[in-house]
């Protein structure tokens, strides 16, 4: 039988259409209007789509949003001038630096220069230290928008074994951390991590209950690696061609056709992980607004 198909699409819209009522009453009772700023270096395409996705939500849910340019030969310090520009900003909450960076800047500098109470990506060490203990912080959106998926998609996580495959610091570290510590209403999971190091991945991903795979390596998990029943959310967003119309055509990290006669869920690439990730990253702004407001918050 196929899979149930998670979609991020779906529960992305529940989630913003709450967004767009938490941030009216900010803005109504409080006078609080969520700020976000995206710094863009370059042209990237993909950084490009990224961004202007970011905004155009931010915009749609009432956010005050403000998008910076920089050409991609902007100096280190220029950038860092900027950034502490908006640190002490106070219409702005959450400031969100668009990955990659030109090689020329220290992608570390600039993400350690801005203000942890600002940082809604969570990749500032403060934040990323809180979340190893389980402290209320920013947590990084792709892996909060798996969490929060799993959740919405009532997925047993309490006691599943997980395997992730892949373990950057924005994806599979993070996913993995959550997910194995003891916190409700998702985590308590049995979760092992694998990377290109690891011998016969696909013993280990064929004991799965759960498989996310953030590898970045087009259809690499195939369905004689699935496990019968396995929920497989598929974080990999790769580029394998163009339309004759110029658009990107994408596909996921998992073999998703043959994957989804195996599985009992699996979310789609696109309209899967992708949506989350922004919708979680406008929650953190909202959360930001809140911590700078005194308001009762999910952050600290
Ligand atoms: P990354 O930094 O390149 O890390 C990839 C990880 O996968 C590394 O740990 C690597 O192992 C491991 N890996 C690569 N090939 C493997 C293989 N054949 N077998 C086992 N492990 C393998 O990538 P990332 O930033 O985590 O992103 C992963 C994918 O998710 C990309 O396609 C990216 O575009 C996508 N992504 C999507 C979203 C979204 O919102 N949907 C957000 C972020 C990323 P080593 O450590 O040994 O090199």
């Amino acid at each position: 039988m196929s899979a149930r198909i998670i979609s991020g699409k779906e529960i992305s819209q529940q989630i913003r259409e709450e967004l767009r009522k938490e941030v009216q009453e900010l803005k109504e009772k409080h006078g609080v209007t969520p700020g976000l700023v995206t710094i863009l270096v370059g042209e990237n395409p993909a950084s490009i789509s990224y961004v202007t996705a970011k905004q155009r939500t931010a915009k749609d849910l009432g956010f005050y949003s403000v998008q910076e340019n920089l050409p991609e030969e902007v100096s280190e310090s220029e950038l860092l001038a900027l950034i502490d520009k908006y640190n002490k900003d106070e219409k702005i909450h959450g400031i969100l630096v668009q990955l990659p960076l030109p090689k020329h800047i220290n992608e570390r500098k600039i993400l350690y220069a801005i203000d942890p109470r600002k940082d809604v990506d969570g990749f500032h060490p403060v934040n990323v230290g809180k979340m190893v203990i389980g402290e209320p912080c920013f947590l990084p959106c792709t892996p909060h928008g798996i969490l929060v998926m799993l959740e919405r998609a009532q997925v047993q996580v309490d006691g599943a074994d997980v395997v992730v495959v892949g373990r950057s610091n924005i994806v599979g570290k993070p996913v993995a951390n959550l997910l194995l510590q003891k916190r409700k209403p998702v985590g308590n999971a049995t979760v092992t991590v694998c990377h290109t190091g690891t011998r016969d991945m696909a013993a280990h991903t064929r004991r799965a209950d759960i498989l996310i795979v953030a590898a970045g390596r087009p259809k690499v998990i195939t369905a004689d690696m699935v496990k019968e029943g396995a929920v497989v959310i598929d974080v990999g967003v790769n580029r394998i061609g163009t339309t004759p119309e110029g658009k990107a055509i994408l596909c996921g990290d998992v073999d998703f056709d043959a994957v989804k006669e195996k599985a009992s869920a699996i979310t789609p690439v696109p309209g899967g992980v992708g949506p989350m990730t922004i919708t979680m990253l406008m929650k953190n702004t909202v959360e930001a607004a809140k911590l700078w407001a005194g308001l009762p918050c999910e952050v600290g």
